[in-house]
């Protein structure tokens, strides 16, 4: 079972963004997670291995990094959102393990109509990066684009392209943030609505969701008390 996830999944042959050469990142602005808009750490930056934000759990990509994220020209805006992708991919597979981990294939009867959505999930999202050009060159937002083809041209998605518009509300709520300089408190408050949100999959189980959203609660006390 394990072994047909794994031969479909994108997670084993995941899209190659270019990576920027370490230690020419642009200094200003500060460069931070394009999704959740947490600084990042020196150490994330500087680590050879694949990094994830630490707060929303997306990977970071370098080409990213040099502008802020209501600033990106079109190419950035593909890497989000093939970034995205795979985010929701991850986490679907994170679904299905703990679906296995704690009742077992046989015993859950959604386990079989959740496995086959991820595979159609996989399919999909190599046949939207496949496109890249096209989608580059077209006319319209990339992710309208992207969920429009998805709708039109597959019979089945699994929900890849619902999930990627439900993200927009988060990326656009990010953009506008980023353009207003919005102050701690702000991102903090946005940041407790989206980790919220989010999947508890993302973060591994709903134990490690609530411990997230209970270190950004006693920020924001931190932040009222300074
Ligand atoms: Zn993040």
């Amino acid at each position: 079972m394990i072994g047909i996830l794994e031969r479909h999944s994108l997670l084993n042959r995941p899209y190659q963004m270019p990576r920027a050469p370490s230690g020419h990142l642009d200094p200003e602005p500060k460069p931070r997670c394009p999704y959740c808009l947490e600084n990042f750490s020196p150490e994330i930056l500087k680590t050879s291995k694949e990094s994830f934000c630490p707060l929303c759990r997306h990977k970071v990509v370098f080409t990213l990094l040099s502008a802020p994220v209501h600033r990106f020209n079109r190419r950035q805006q593909w890497d989000y959102l093939a970034n995205e992708l795979g985010y929701i991919l991850e986490w679907g597979r994170r679904d299905l393990d703990i679906y296995l981990f704690s009742q077992g294939e046989f015993y859950n009867p959604d386990y079989r109509g959740a496995k086959d959505r991820f595979v159609e999930r996989c399919y999909a999202a190599q046949a939207v990066l496949r496109l890249r050009e096209e989608f580059l060159e077209a006319e319209g937002e990339l992710d309208h684009l992207i969920e429009g083809y998805l709708r039109k041209e597959k019979k089945v998605d699994g929900g890849l392209g619902a999930e990627l518009l439900k993200g927009r509300t988060w990326r656009d709520k990010a953009k506008l943030l980023s353009a207003e300089e919005a102050p701690p408190r702000r991102i903090t408050e946005f940041q407790l609505e989206m980790l919220s949100d989010l999947d508890c999959a993302v973060f591994g189980g709903l134990e490690e969701q609530k411990r997230a959203i209970r270190y950004l609660k006693a920020r924001l006390e931190e932040l009222d008390q300074s």
